[in-house]
């Protein structure tokens, strides 16, 4: 599947704009700077990809990649801006939220934490969003490669432990590194097990 050619289909900064949902979907999600656009494109093997939904006014957009007339990558907008603005906020609750509860493609959620930080409230928050629209997910640790050995372990341990605690959550945890390529492959096997 990853060997077919993915492509940008379009942005999506309201509900009314989504585009006709006919392939199945899987949403990636995390909190602002996780390295979630690096993750799509080491997962697509493009560089390029996802830095679209990186320019400024297009962060609070549902950014859909066609992943070889196969799957759909819904790239989501970051969260876990301290100092956001209340309208801001408010604003991506309900971007994201009826996304998530209204889309019947939707297969998997990919919640992306950053390997330094572990799981943060904003996470939790995200991860009680997805229980409610019974969206099933899954936790990848991200940028696998700042860490020492020994840390990586603990916050591994320490992130399955809470996740295995929740009923919606895949019970595996990814570890990566889009910069070394590390859990690539098996984050990709998951997808395409999806597709
Ligand atoms: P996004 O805001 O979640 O899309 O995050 P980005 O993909 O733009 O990454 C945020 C920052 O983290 C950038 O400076 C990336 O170069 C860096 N980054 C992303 N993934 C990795 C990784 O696997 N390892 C390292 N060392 N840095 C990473």
């Amino acid at each position: 599947l990853f060997a077919r050619e993915c492509t940008f289909m379009q942005g999506a900064s309201g509900l009314d704009h989504l585009p006709e949902a006919s392939l199945t979907e899987v949403a990636f999600a995390g909190r602002s700077n996780v390295g979630k656009s690096s993750l799509i494109n080491a997962l697509t093997g493009r560089n390029t990809l996802a830095r679209t939904s990186n320019t400024p006014g297009r962060t609070q957009e549902l950014n859909f990649f066609n992943l070889g007339g196969r799957l759909v990558l819904v790239d989501m907008p970051g969260y876990g801006f301290a100092q956001a603005p209340k309208g801001l906020v408010e604003k991506w609750t309900r971007l994201v939220n009826g996304f998530l509860k209204g889309r019947s493609v939707l297969r998997r959620a990919v919640v992306l934490v950053d390997s330094r930080h572990g799981l943060k409230d904003s996470d939790r928050d995200m991860m009680k969003m997805l229980d409610k629209a019974a969206v099933v997910y899954q936790v990848v640790l991200t940028k696998a490669d700042k860490l020492k050995a020994a840390e990586l372990d603990a916050v591994h341990a320490r992130t399955l432990e809470e996740i295995r605690s929740r009923v919606a959550a895949h019970p595996t945890l990814i570890v990566t590194s889009s910069e070394k390529g590390t859990g690539i492959p098996e984050l990709r096997a998951e997808l395409a097990s999806l597709a």
